[in-house]
């Protein structure tokens, strides 16, 4: 049987001492070893960009991502202290999960090349990032209290923990904050997860890295729904990804046709990043699954439920339930939908939520407005729904879409 090491004190070494640099370097060898080669530490005090947190969250730019307003998180976000009292330094990685996108009509589904595909965010293409990155830092961890030979009290932070980890990342020198408030590291771009593992001693801080964007505009101008309000100020409540994700209810209208075919995420703002411009293939665990890569829309509004959870699995696609992503296919069919699709849209009307048929109904006007015989067919449809519906969202909708087409 493997016994646990001794608990025994670490003596309070500053950050600067020949054990502290000793273990930093251990620490960065053991990191890479199990897949974290990107490393960089700083210590677990109060967080100087918390004041421009507050001003953003006042501002309402949050949406409905309550849980960052309530006092307890913000205290956390304030001073990871708040996460684990001991905690001297926090080690923070980066890993990158940027693979040449693979092109599924032609790699994987020649039967159908000109089906309509939806866009899945790159990260949410591979097996879910919390999953990975949890294992690994708790394995360094672990390898760390072998390597000490004593037990370390120790905390890890996967996007679960409240903390603003691309902020302290940034103080490490890991990287710098773009633009588009993303965490770009030099030499490996900003298509990368973070995580953190809050230690309780101290070690060397990386020097703060400084904005490199310069004149650089490319994200601001590209965002279709103009989420970027200002350099590096992101109103989540128009950014697609808190759109197609964290928004549980139903896409504003006036933001729908800006969606375009993105149905889980959106990496528009990465693209276009010029320290993205270089191919390097990123973390293997991170390779896209070929039926997360440009999935064809009208299979996925044909999931049934025990299939929706099988596609799912053990990726980051777990955050929504089935009804939100399909009214985020509802959405991508009205932008790129045609009357092929018609018959898809009306079988899955008899059987969706209410939220879903909201967002089909408004997909249907769409597809009515490219061609006068597919308009006087939904236009028909749209009116016998009105007889039959009874949902006030779902009615207000119809009422709405059918008066578009009376009076475009
Ligand atoms: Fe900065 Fe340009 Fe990248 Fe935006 S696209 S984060 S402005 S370098």
């Amino acid at each position: 049987m493997p016994s646990n090491p001794p608990v025994a004190e670490i003596p309070d070494f500053p950050a600067d001492s020949p054990w502290a640099r000793a273990t930093a370097a251990w620490l960065r060898g053991a990191a890479a070893a199990l897949g974290l080669p990107h490393l960089a530490f700083t210590p677990a005090t109060e967080i100087d960009q918390h004041e421009r947190y507050n001003t953003w969250l006042a501002a309402d730019y949050a949406g409905e991502l309550v849980y960052l307003v309530r006092e307890e998180q913000r205290l956390a976000r304030r001073d990871p202290r708040h996460l684990l009292e001991s905690a001297r330094c926090v080690c923070t990685v980066a890993v990158s999960y940027l693979h040449p996108a693979l092109d599924q009509a032609t790699e994987t589904d020649r039967s159908a090349p000109n089906a309509l595909r939806g866009q899945i965010a790159r990260y949410a293409q591979a097996t879910d990032y919390h999953i990975v990155l949890k294992q690994r830092l708790g394995r360094l961890a672990e390898a760390l209290r072998q390597h000490l030979g004593t037990a370390v009290a120790y905390r890890v932070c996967v996007d679960t923990a409240p903390i603003l980890e691309r902020a302290l990342a940034a103080r490490a020198g890991l990287g710098f904050q773009g633009k588009n408030t993303l965490l770009i590291t030099p030499g490996v771009g900003s298509y990368t997860v973070l995580g953190e593992l809050l230690l309780p001693f101290a070690l060397p801080s990386g020097q703060e890295a400084t904005p490199h964007c310069g004149q650089c505009r490319a994200c601001l101008d590209v965002c279709p729904t103009g989420a970027l309000v200002g350099d590096y100020l992101l109103d989540a409540r128009r950014c697609i990804s808190y759109l197609t994700i964290e928004n549980s209810g139903a896409i504003p209208r006036a933001l729908r046709s800006q969606v375009g075919t993105w149905i889980f995420g959106c990496d528009l703002c990465q693209q276009v990043c010029p320290w993205n411009a270089a191919e390097r293939p990123g973390d293997p665990e991170f390779r896209p699954r070929r039926d997360l890569a440009q999935p064809e829309l009208v299979r996925l509004l044909q999931l049934g439920a025990a299939q929706f959870r099988r596609y799912v699995q053990r990726t980051a696609l777990r955050r929504v339930g089935r009804a939100q992503l399909l009214r985020n296919v509802a959405v991508a069919l009205g932008n790129v939908g045609t009357a092929a699709e018609l018959p898809a849209i009306a079988a899955a009307l008899g059987r969706e939520s209410a939220l879903v048929r909201e967002h089909l109904y408004w997909a249907l006007g769409q597809i009515a407005r490219r061609g006068p015989a597919v308009r006087l067919q939904v236009t028909a449809q749209l009116q016998a729904a009105q007889a039959a519906e009874t949902e006030p969202a779902v009615l207000a909708e119809l009422a709405t879409t059918l008066s578009e087409l009376r009076d475009p």
